[in-house]
This record gives structure tokens, C-alpha cells and sequence, in this order.
């Protein structure tokens, strides 16, 4: 490697999802080109990102204030929460405009194989969320696959208990599929279609 500046922000981009080596290379080299202004501005937005950006303490979304845009919103349909796996999901949801309720995020999945145990997950707060409101349904909208399988069969499970109906979004989502990465018309049928749980 010509230089070693360079070799170094090229790893840091590479360690970027979906950027493999050649465009980490290629990134790092259009950093090199840019004006002084521009990459401290650069680099002042990605702070204010960590610095600003936090969890909506209702319901787990993405915040710059206390809470998100979402639970602030008094239009919704106050008496429906759907749950999901990722901020990304809610962005996804909400694109295709036909979901009106609320959103609880869990930051993640069940998963033994990984080390993460119900816990760890978004969850105490989901149930004294239900028992502190006057919600009717939870739609449960995780990645159809095994692990988003296990979460959902869990929540069903520890829901029963409260005075919800649990309904599951149908899978128009096909098997081992991503919410984030599903069209629009599968997500509405998906929502759409869901099932008692
Ligand atoms: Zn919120």
C-alpha cells in the first residue's frame, strides 16, 4: 500500500456493512480528493448522530428527543402496537402508509445461538406498556425466520396473560426474508392478512 493513511480509513470503511474492500479503497480515495470543509463537516454530522440520536424511552424507535414523533403523535390509533425487531422495520412500516398504531422495538431477536436470551431484549418495557394503556392488540411483525419465529411464540406466550389480542403479520414475507428489505405491497398484505395469534 502507497500509504498507510489511507490503508487505515479504507479499514475502517471495509468494517461498514456492504462495503467490501475495492469500495472501501475507493471511498477512502474520494475522502483524500474532497475539500478540508467538507470532511469536517463530515465528520461533525457523524458525531452529532452519536451525540443526538437516542432510544424513545415508550418505545425503543430512534429519538432526538425524549420521545419519538411516533408515541408523540396523538393521531394514531392509540390502542395497537406492532413489535419489531429493528428501527429499521418502523422505517420500512411506516413507508408503506397503511399502518396507523403504535410500534415497540426490540433491538434484536431470541437467539441461543447467539447469546441473546429474552432479557436482553425491549420486553419489560412492552408489558408494562400494555398494562399501563388501554391497548387492544399487539401485532407481532418479526423477520420471518427461525429465530424471529422463537421471539414471536415467546411473546404470544407471556401475552396471554394480559388482556391483549395477539395477532402475527402474515407471511407475505416470505421464510428467512427481511421486513426492512420487502416491498411495499408485501408489507400492506403482510399487516393487512395478519392472523390471530
Ligand atoms: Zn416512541
Amino acid at each position: 500500500m502507497l500509504s498507510k493513511s489511507i490503508e487505515k480509513l479504507a479499514n475502517e470503511f471495509n468494517k461498514l456493512p456492504g462495503i467490501g474492500k475495492k469500495s472501501a479503497l475507493r471511498l477512502a480515495f474520494h475522502i483524500l480528493e474532497m475539500d478540508n470543509e467538507d470532511v469536517i463537516k463530515f465528520t461533525k454530522i457523524m458525531l452529532d448522530v452519536k451525540e443526538n440520536v437516542k432510544r424513545c424511552s415508550i418505545c425503543g424507535n430512534i429519538s432526538e428527543e425524549e420521545n419519538c414523533v411516533i408515541c408523540e403523535n396523538e393521531e394514531r390509533d392509540n390502542e395497537t402496537i406492532c413489535v419489531v425487531e429493528d428501527v429499521r422495520d418502523v422505517i420500512a412500516m411506516e413507508k408503506s402508509g397503511m399502518y396507523k398504531g403504535h410500534y415497540h422495538v426490540l433491538h434484536g431477536k431470541i437467539s441461543p445461538l447467539n447469546g441473546v436470551e429474552a432479557s436482553d431484549l425491549n420486553i419489560d418495557s412492552l408489558i408494562e406498556r400494555i398494562n399501563k394503556s388501554n391497548i387492544k392488540e399487539v401485532i407481532l411483525a418479526l423477520n420471518p425466520d427461525l429465530e424471529g419465529e422463537m421471539t414471536s411464540l415467546y411473546l404470544s406466550k407471556i401475552l396471554k396473560e394480559n388482556d391483549v389480542q395477539v395477532t402475527k403479520i402474515a407471511s407475505g414475507i416470505p421464510m428467512g426474508g427481511n421486513i426492512e428489505y420487502a416491498d411495499m405491497a408485501t408489507i400492506i398484505s403482510a399487516i393487512e392478512n395478519r392472523k390471530k395469534f
